[in-house]
């Protein structure tokens, strides 16, 4: 293996468990400039990557690298060092000694990583197409609401209100519009609510406060991903509100995604729920065995490597959570495959997705980690559940903890009370029943959504 398929196979293990935005920011133009089992060196474009990869994700990358080559790694640096430069002068050895008859490096098999990211001038993927989503029972309402609003933009639902747990097909879908769109107008905006927050800040900074408005109220169409993460920041969401109401008015599309409904955005005002809610709210849910097994076969083809059905199926079934992990350990089993020159059968990529599959029989949850993750949810402390505190904000998140390790871990109450800062039985009892009579009698949908959400987390959290 070359250092270059080594790193390559690499960044395939971690993308599994990062979001794209993460991937992208920490491993773009890394890669092997020395590679012994004494040391490894990884280049790294600056000091901030290299800070972070060493405080954050060394212990994975490590893991990482042993795994692909099998060989146990005495120690990994990461040092400052340019990738064209590297590629340059490590062409030229190869030219300057011609006794090395090495295969020239191959052009890489995946081409999702970090390095190989494209985006057009409205900073969208143009991979990100409807002809190349998959519609299943998951997704079709949602599919079905950026048809028709791409075909009439402004005139149909607006705005659109996409939501959905995290890898489900949000952002291609709200890229597939764009893409679509920008067939007939020049006047696409796609940001993150992230993105939005800075851009605004820094006009506030500069007093460039109009170019802002310009910017961002002169389009036909706005596109807004991850808009949960306006959560507590005041000053933008009133921004956001102005420059809703004035593009909403003016018959200008709007589209936003979101992780979970609007009603469930913690620490956001009311009057943009209600304009969120104002046109159509759909969700994206998990996919069945069917439509992970089309989306395999899909991505398969893709990439010119196509699968036994038999092979997909065992795939399919074991990979649970969410799309992006589906692609990865699909990307895994044929980045894999290929560097062997190897047909996949289940056996070997049982093999090779063990450690995603066997971790999910082998480690259970605990009530411990119910509770962070709900925590984690709420944006609140693991203390702040576990405390005495009776706040309204923090008495739900409490509940809904109780109500989790009742229904996945069947913990006697006494025992959830202990976990929760030695409360009462009875408050545990209490709690458990009042979520359970909101589910099933009630069929409070917004709660029902929620639940769901965390569990998704929770089903993510036992990798
Ligand atoms: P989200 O924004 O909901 O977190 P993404 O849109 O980033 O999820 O999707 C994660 C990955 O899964 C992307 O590579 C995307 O192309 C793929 N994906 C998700 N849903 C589908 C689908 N229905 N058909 C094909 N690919 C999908
Ligand atoms: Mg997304």
């Amino acid at each position: 293996m070359t250092n270059e398929q080594i790193w390559q196979a690499v960044l395939g293990e971690m993308e599994i468990s990062l979001s794209k935005a993460n991937f992208v920011t920490w491993f773009k133009d890394t890669f092997i400039s020395l590679y012994s089992e004494e040391l490894v060196i990884v280049g790294v474009p600056n000091a901030f990557v290299k800070k972070w990869l060493e405080e954050k994700y060394h212990k994975n990358i490590l893991v990482a690298i042993e795994k692909v080559t099998q060989k146990k790694i005495n120690k990994i640096e990461y040092h400052l060092e340019n990738k064209k430069q590297f590629n340059n002068q490590n062409n030229q050895q190869i030219n300057t000694q011609p006794q090395n008859n090495k295969p020239i490096i191959e052009e890489s098999p995946r081409e999702n990583t970090a390095t190989k990211n494209v985006y057009n001038k409205f900073g969208l993927n143009p991979k990100y197409v409807f002809e190349n989503f998959v519609v299943g029972k998951n997704n079709e309402l949602a599919y079905a609401a950026c048809q028709a609003v791409v075909r009439n933009l402004g005139k149909a639902y607006n705005p659109l209100f996409i939501y959905g747990g995290v890898g489900l097909g949000k952002t291609h879908l709200l890229q597939a519009i764009g893409n679509e769109a920008s067939k007939f107008t020049d006047k696409i905006l796609y940001t993150t609510s992230e993105k939005f927050t800075n851009n605004y800040i820094q006009a506030v900074q500069t007093g460039k406060g109009k170019d802002f408005k310009n910017l961002y109220r002169n389009v036909d169409l706005l596109l807004v991903d991850d808009v949960q993460f306006m959560g507590g920041k005041d000053g933008t969401q009133e921004e956001f509100f102005h420059t809703f109401n004035e593009l909403q008015q003016g018959n200008k599309q709007i589209i936003l995604t979101s992780d979970r409904p609007p009603k469930s955005i913690p620490a956001i005002e009311k009057r943009l729920i209600s304009r969120f809610e104002s046109g159509m709210v759909a969700d994206v849910g998990r996919p069945d065995i069917e439509t992970k097994l089309a989306i395999l076969e899909r991505k398969a083809n893709e990439k010119e490597f196509p699968l036994d059905k038999e092979v997909l199926l065992f795939i399919a079934n074991h990979i649970q959570n969410n799309i992006r992990e589906l692609e990865g350990a699909l990307n895994r089993v044929i980045v894999h495959h290929q560097l062997k020159n190897a047909t996949p059968t289940i056996r070997s990529v049982k093999e090779i997705l063990s450690d995603l599959i066997a971790n999910i029989q082998l480690k259970s949850l605990t009530p411990k980690e119910i509770i962070e993750t709900v925590a984690k949810f709420y944006d609140i402390s693991y203390k702040d559940i576990t405390g005495s505190s009776r706040k309204k904000e923090l008495v739900w998140p409490r509940q809904v903890s109780i109500y989790l390790i009742r229904e996945e871990l069947n913990t006697s109450y006494p025992t959830i009370g202990q976990e929760l800062g030695g409360r009462d039985h009875t408050t545990a009892m209490h709690a458990y029943n009042k979520i359970n009579t909101e589910l099933k009698e009630n069929e409070n949908e917004r709660i029902k959504q929620e639940i769901e959400s965390i569990k998704q987390q929770l089903a993510g959290s036992v990798y």
